[in-house]
């Protein structure tokens, strides 16, 4: 009796270690388990982190002699205000060579971008787009008694009201509001055009106007600007247009004392698309076709500027 007892007592304590050994192994492979699916969920954070990190690199660009904001933000696919906000810069005159610039990533550029389509309240499309929701002062130069540089019978004033007159066309077509200084040969003083122009909140101002100076020799387009970096911009993006759909010579863009891109508010640029004085350079602005490569150049330019400053 007392054997029995003894044997059932250790088959009972056999029967709890061997139980125990049991639970012990499961134990061990939902440890096990665990450890594995530890180890595989560390590795896909590791891969998402790794994508992720890839995928906001950011690139650099040393500034060589002759680099602007424009130029630099246009070669690498950016916007020139993400460009400066990625380098802490809010003044564009301040650009000096060998600086390094960091170059905003593609994916911060894009949701830039959105950021910005929606407080337009545009579709949201990944490549920033013209807001077409500005106002364009066109301002035709001079006009009424002041005829602006007359040479070989052709007036400046009329030369820049038809240039003038196609731009109003083709941006109104782009989407443009489109509002002009004068529409007809009459004078308008040069602070009353200023005045047109600080009517509207969101805008932009291009004065229009043809060259002339004593030295026949000289030709080309050049475009002014007020000295703002916006304004800088816009000079430069206009300038590029004409310069490449005119086929003109490229005088660049330079700080102009009018007072009428100084008086207004908006930025603002003074373009003068070709020299009157150059008989050779005076036929072909005086012909509809110049006129109207002019009007597009002037178009594009403000488009381009529109969508990345
Ligand atoms: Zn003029």
């Amino acid at each position: 009796m007392k054997f029995a007892t003894f044997a059932y007592c250790f088959r009972f304590i056999d029967y709890l270690i061997l139980k125990n050994i049991y639970i012990f192994e499961k134990f061990c492979h939902l440890l096990y388990a665990v450890s594995v699916f530890r180890v595989i969920r560390s590795f896909l954070l590791c891969g998402i982190c790794l994508v992720g990190i890839l995928a906001n690199v950011e690139g650099a660009h040393i500034v060589r002699k002759g680099d602007t904001f424009y130029s630099i933000a246009r070669a690498n696919g950016v916007s020139v205000q993400s460009l400066m906000s990625a380098n802490g810069i809010s003044d564009a005159s301040k650009l000096p060579v060998g600086k390094r610039l960091t170059i905003p990533s593609k994916v911060s550029q894009a949701s830039v971008s959105k950021k910005v389509n929606v407080s337009l309240k545009a579709t949201s499309s990944p490549r920033r787009s013209a807001s077409k929701s500005k106002t364009v002062i066109i301002d035709p130069g001079h006009g009424g008694r002041d005829k602006g540089a007359i040479w070989g019978g052709v007036r400046e004033s009329d030369l820049n009201l038809k240039t003038a007159f196609k731009v109003k066309s083709y941006l109104q077509r782009a989407g443009y509001k489109v509002v002009m200084t004068r529409e007809s040969d009459r004078y308008v003083s040069l602070s009353q055009r200023a005045a047109i122009a600080n009517r509207y909140r969101n805008a932009v101002f291009v004065s229009i106007h043809y060259n002339a100076v004593r030295q026949t020799w000289v030709h080309g387009g050049e475009t002014f600007h007020a000295g703002t970096s916006a304004s800088r911009y816009l000079a430069s993006s206009l300038q590029r247009n004409l310069v490449s759909k005119c086929s003109v010579k490229n005088r660049g863009i330079r700080y102009g004392k009018f007072s009428v891109i100084h008086n207004t508010n908006c930025p603002a640029a003074l373009i003068e698309c070709g020299f009157m004085s150059n008989s050779r350079e005076r036929s072909r602005c005086n012909t509809s076709s110049f006129q109207d490569a002019a009007a597009r150049a002037i178009v594009a330019g403000i488009e381009r500027w529109d969508r990345s400053y």
